[in-house]
């Protein structure tokens, strides 16, 4: 599972595929805090905090004060998931073998003719996986750290 900077930001920038995903997230395993900048994991009592909230939280004695629970709160919505590559494939149709065909031709056409099948552009397969479903499916691609559109 990438867990890289690189791929933490592609996929927090990646918001059709935050929303697309977010119901499949399992979030103690492959969720990340974007307003604390760290990965999540299981609490102490069950939950899913991220690291500053989750040592926040079994340092406070009692009911938290509202005011203070607020400011350090990490709720849902400072949550992005890091997409497994079965995830990023299952977006792209129920086939298996037209899905995996599609992104051969993908490799084979666009990347290796530019080099970058060769180079080490992209960390891991999920990173390469997401480029593929961003072009396939949202016609963007990545460059400059950013999803650009692609003409
Ligand atoms: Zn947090």
């Amino acid at each position: 599972m990438d867990k890289t900077p690189r791929y933490i930001l592609m996929s927090e920038k990646a918001i059709k595929i935050q929303e697309a995903l977010k119901d499949v997230f399992d979030f103690r395993f492959q969720g990340y805090c974007t307003k604390h900048r760290c990965l999540l994991t299981e609490g102490y009592d069950g939950s899913v905090d991220c690291k500053v909230y989750g040592e926040w939280l079994s340092s406070q004695k009692g009911l938290p004060d509202d005011k203070e629970y607020k400011k350090h709160s990490c709720l849902y919505r400072h949550w992005i998931g890091l997409p497994y590559q079965d995830q990023l494939q299952e977006m792209l149709g129920e086939n298996q073998i037209a899905r995996l065909s599609l992104f051969s031709e993908w490799i084979v056409e666009t990347l290796e003719p530019v080099g970058i099948y060769a180079s080490d552009e992209f960390e891991s397969l999920e990173q390469l996986w997401l480029v593929f479903v961003m072009k396939e499916k949202y016609n963007k691609i990545w460059k400059d750290n950013k999803w650009l559109k692609y003409f």
